[in-house]
């Protein structure tokens, strides 16, 4: 399998390093092989080519069978506007893969409970996965406008849905369902919105037609938003729109306690996007203090993808064999309770632990 590196700026090349040396220690275990190619993204590809998502770079990933990326941005290039800023060129490979769902799983091991802004009484036993859609509703929807003189102006957008597109974000979370517990729960506004009623129905059609092993229930955005900070733990799968999708992953990524814990993923098309949620991190570049865990689940989620669940689950059970044995980086690290240890050091313990859990 191919698969195209693009480390971009900042910790984005310490923790993709991590994430290579890590696939390639697993897959040579397990007999699979994978040929890494890398690039440039964001502001080192306007450093090496004036552009930051050259179209040779597209070119590359389309041809692959899954793209990591590290991260974008830092202040070297915050003077570049328009296309030509580092955050650009990820919308572009986003959009030319045509990665409509992206998904974000949030796991809070017991080790790390005492992390969480919520209670660890509250926190215990969370782990859910977020599918939202992210290429249609209110965000794209035509027609958009403002209008009037100043002081009397109105503006509009419009939330729109066609059945295939929720039909096609809403196979994603029930196929992921099926790979964990087993269970979605649809969030929309259909008490309210017409774009919800639609939502709804399409759902549960595909639902009675295609998945009635996996067990559905629809919940309004409004409580979703409650339940997440009241009983997280009672979620598996949520799917939801772009708009509801955006506020509600937000709230689920602050429920771990650090943003270095957070991956993500963006499929659909034919060749999906794996990267963590966080940025370059400027402040902490070259220090080898970043937390690789969240590059290394993202790394883990393509393994999923790619049919790999061996190695995804190996890399998952070094993540908690780490995080279980007390091992911290500079952002969860806490003086006498845990012990400090590097980028490279954390990634080397959790390569060291998934490897000895691949059968
Ligand atoms: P950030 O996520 O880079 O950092 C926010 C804070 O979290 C910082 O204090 C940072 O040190 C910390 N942090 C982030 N990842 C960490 C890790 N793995 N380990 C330890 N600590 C970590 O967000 P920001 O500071 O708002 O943005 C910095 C740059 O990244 C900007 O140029 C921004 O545009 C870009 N950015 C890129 C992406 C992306 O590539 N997907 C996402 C968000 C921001």
């Amino acid at each position: 399998m191919k698969i195209l590196v693009l480390p971009g700026d900042g910790i984005g090349p310490e923790v993709c390093n991590e994430a290579v040396k890590t696939l390639e220690v697993l897959a040579a275990k397990k007999g699979v092989s994978f040929a890494f190619e890398e690039d440039h993204a964001g502001g080192s590809a306007i450093d090496a080519y004036g552009d930051p998502m050259p179209d040779a770079v597209i070119a590359k990933a389309k041809a692959s069978d899954g793209v990591l990326l590290g991260a974008v941005g830092g202040p070297k290039w915050d003077h570049h506007t328009g296309a030509m800023r580092p955050e650009s060129g990820l919308l572009k490979i986003r959009k030319e893969l045509g990665v409509f769902a992206n998904l974000r799983p949030v796991a809070v091991s017991a080790a790390l409970a005492d992390a969480s802004p919520l209670r660890p009484e509250a926190i215990a036993g969370t782990d859910m996965l977020v599918v939202r859609e992210l290429t249609g509703g209110i965000y794209f929807g035509e027609p958009r406008g403002r209008s009037g003189e100043p002081g009397a102006e109105d503006a509009f957008n419009t939330m729109r849905y066609t059945t295939p597109e929720i039909e096609r974000v809403a196979r994603v979370a029930f196929t992921w369902a099926r790979r964990r517990g087993g269970r979605v729960c649809s969030v929309d506004k259909a008490n309210v919105l017409v774009v919800s009623q639609l939502w709804r129905d399409v759902v549960t059609k595909l639902h009675k037609e295609e998945f009635s092993d996996v067990e559905l229930t629809h919940m309004y955005v409004d409580n979703a938003a409650m339940q997440l900070v009241v009983r997280p733990s009672q979620f598996d799968v949520i799917l939801t729109g772009n708009l509801f999708g955006d506020i509600l992953s937000d709230a689920a990524a602050t429920l771990g306690g650090s943003l270095g814990l957070l991956p993500s993923a963006s499929v659909g098309g034919n060749v999906g996007l794996f990267e963590p949620v966080h940025g370059s991190a400027p402040d902490i570049a070259g220090q080898g203090i970043a937390n690789p865990v969240a590059m290394l689940l993202s790394t883990a989620m393509m393994m999923d993808e790619l049919e790999q669940g061996d190695i995804a689950n190996a890399i998952r059970a070094g993540v908690d064999a780490a995080l279980n044995e007390g091992l911290r980086t500079a952002d969860l690290h806490r003086e006498g309770k845990t012990t400090r240890v590097s980028t490279q050091e954390m990634a080397e313990r959790i390569r060291e632990a998934a490897l000895a859990s691949l059968v």
